[in-house]
């Protein structure tokens, strides 16, 4: 027995891209609702329920915070409308190949074409064509609704009109529809809008069935396109149309001497194979021929690559014709639909379809994979980019040019910079200009830098941010050393302190302040005055240009608490004094910040005193005269017991 698989067996491109959507959204918690089963194929619908994914009829039966998901037939503009009306979450797995025959009809109505669609007027994806048809729309599914629309409908022979097809199309109908519009109308546009993957599926199945005793037909029995290889088969052989591989029909596939298989765009490979496995099973010599058939045995395997054929590295002009959150739709100017998808647009992952390109764009890319069978080019612009790029950011090496890139990621040891759509590495220790500023801080920011290293073969670029900074502060002290003269006032950040003092950035250049500089009063860390950070003024005290040395004042003559006291607290002033210390002679006293009197013992007490403590202690807030200032010596007398005396008696005392 010989079973022979055709290899356009499953799921096309667009039924793949869909089912692949909804997974993507399951896998990122999504709570999925498809508008419309996601797929003809009762297997895969019930193993995506149990999934969480509901079928609605409406864009009205999704709750807030579902998102929707247009399935590959495509719908109405209005449905499309009355999901942007309900602002919903959406993805649209509108078939490109539907998309373009959308953009077809819409065009022709807006030209004032009368549109055809050859297809079945209740089949959703006719449906959707027919809703972005905006004017007189006919749709017949065989020869006889055509000629009753030739005959009793459209009579005026010359009038302009847009045929299409839906894209399941049957071809051999078509064919023969187009014989009777070319033959009626003489001023039809013709597209033939019939998937690849339709066309090709068919005529291999037909191919198949004919040289076979028995055909599989494995799909959903709602499938249009199942049930149309069923027709296309059974005029050859004997054909069962099944959905499982429970429904094999095992007595009469064990009396056969050559099985066919195919299978529908909505069925999975795992049913395929499954189906295969059954037949290993239960019928004497299907295993050994089935893997002769198919050299490596993996069906899976062989499935994919069949429908795959590699062209790289070729380079093309598109213009954009579609942009959605995940893909853009390219015209290439060949038959084959292309496609961007959004991670390979640009080299920045973090942004999106609509941020680069705008329909119209005219772009040039590589063609990372064309599949003929399906009609589709996956393309890429960012290796086009990166490849054109790659010249650029080599020969910053060698010039040590300065590029301009925007960090796009911050990952271990470093960040990455997004230029000319080369990914550049920095590490950190090049990253910033000091090892303590954060890397995140630089996320999606626009930063120059220099390329430092540069691996041809496995083309690797390594940037330093430090070295174009290191430029630019060495500027800036130049400019700073032309200008600077002691006295000169500037505001700069504190960088960092010390047990001696504090650095100030003064911007290309740091000076320091010393400690003693800080305050008129005495300190015991910078950090009491200023910290990390700060923006301060300073002056410069004193320069030194050779040794590239600058010291910075800080505190101010106007806040000198001498001035103050001379100005605001002559002698025989009484002020609210505050207790800070004791010695066996008196009581010192803070007057104001930086200037403490003393408070003789003598001067404590109308009375005789052992010792100021038995009168005063530590932070005790008393009335006090100042009877004496030596601005020389910085020191200042204090008196209470003044306060309760004659001046006479004070002054005697004093002298005393
Ligand atoms: S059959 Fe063709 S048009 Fe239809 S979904 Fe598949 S790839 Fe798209």
């Amino acid at each position: 027995m010989k079973v022979t698989v055709a290899k356009s067996a499953g799921f096309c491109f667009g039924v793949d891209r869909a089912v692949n959507m909804v997974n993507e959204l399951l896998e990122n918690g999504k709570s999925v609702y498809t508008l419309g089963p996601i797929i003809h194929n009762p297997q895969t619908l019930k193993d995506l329920e149990k999934r969480g994914v509901v079928v609605v009829d409406s864009p009205e039966q999704v709750p807030a915070g579902g998102t929707i998901v247009i399935r590959s037939h495509g719908v109405e503009q209005s449905v499309l409308e009355r999901v942007k009306e309900l602002q919903l979450d959406y993805s649209d797995a509108t078939c490109p190949f539907v998309a373009k025959i959308h953009r077809i009809v819409s065009k022709a109505a807006k030209e004032g074409k009368t549109v055809l669609i050859a297809g079945d007027a209740n089949h959703p994806e006719v449906q959707g064509i027919r809703g972005h048809c905006d004017g007189a729309c006919y749709i017949f599914k065989n020869t006889e609704e055509l000629q009753n629309i030739t005959d009793n409908i459209l009579t005026e022979k010359d009038k302009p009109i847009c045929v299409v097809a839906q894209t399941t199309f049957s071809v051999s109908e078509w064919e023969n529809c187009l014989k009777i519009i070319k033959r009626v109308y003489t001023n039809a546009t013709i597209f033939d809008t019939i998937c690849n993957a339709t066309a090709k599926r068919q005529s291999e199945s037909a191919l198949l069935s004919q040289q076979c005793d028995i055909m599989i037909v494995i799909g959903g029995k709602q499938s249009s396109n199942t049930a149309k290889l069923r027709d296309v088969c059974g005029q050859n052989c004997t054909t069962y149309l099944i959905e499982t591989a429970d429904e094999l029909p095992l007595a009469a596939l064990k009396k056969a001497d050559c099985i066919g298989i195919t299978a529908g765009a909505s069925t999975p490979a795992s049913i395929i194979k499954e189906v295969l496995d059954t037949m290993s099973e239960f019928i004497e010599g299907a295993d050994q021929n089935l893997t002769e058939n198919n050299a490596e045995g993996n069906f899976e395997e062989m499935l994919e690559e069949s429908l795959k054929s590699l062209n790289t590295d070729e380079k093309v002009h598109g213009v954009v014709v579609g942009i959605t959150p995940s893909e853009v739709y390219v015209d290439v100017g060949r038959k084959q639909a292309g496609f961007i998808s959004a991670s390979e647009l640009s080299a920045d992952p973090n942004v999106k379809p609509e941020d680069i390109v705008k329909i119209g764009d005219e772009l040039d890319l590589l063609i990372m994979r064309t599949n003929d069978q399906e009609g589709t080019i996956m393309l890429s612009k960012k290796r086009l980019d990166a490849a054109k790029g790659w010249e650029t950011v080599a020969a910053a090496e060698e010039n040590e040019a300065v590029l301009t890139g925007v960090v796009t990621e911050v990952i271990k040891g470093g960040v990455i910079a997004v230029t000319n759509g080369v990914r550049v590495f920095i590490p950190a220790s090049q990253a910033t200009s000091s090892r303590s500023d954060s890397l995140e801080d630089l996320l999606k920011k626009e930063v120059k830098f220099r390329i430092i290293e540069v691996n041809r073969s496995r083309r690797r670029a390594v940037g330093s941010i430090r070295s174009v900074l290191k430029d630019a502060r060495k500027e800036q002290a130049e400019k700073f050393w032309e200008t600077a003269e002691e006295g000169k006032e500037y505001t700069g950040v504190v960088k960092s302190l010390t047990a001696y003092g504090a650095f100030v950035d003064l911007g290309g250049i740091d000076g320091m302040i010393h400690i003693s500089e800080l305050s008129w009063g005495r300190i015991k860390h910078p950090s009491e005055v200023i910290n990390v950070g700060d923006t301060v003024t300073v002056y410069i005290k004193g320069l030194d240009k050779e040794k590239g040395k600058i010291s910075l004042g800080y505190k101010r003559a106007e806040d000198n608490p001498w001035e103050i006291l001379k100005r605001d607290y002559p002698v025989g002033t009484v002020a609210d004094v505050t207790i800070v210390g004791m010695t066996a002679f008196g009581a010192f006293a803070r007057i104001i910040p930086g200037i403490d009197g003393l408070i003789h013992i003598s001067q404590i007490a109308d009375h005789r005193i052992e010792k100021p403590q038995d009168v005063l202690k530590v932070n005790d807030v008393v009335k006090a005269k100042i009877t004496e200032i030596d601005f020389d010596k910085k020191r200042v007398s204090l008196s209470i017991r003044a306060l309760s005396e004659p001046e006479e008696a004070t002054e005697e005392n004093t002298e005393e």
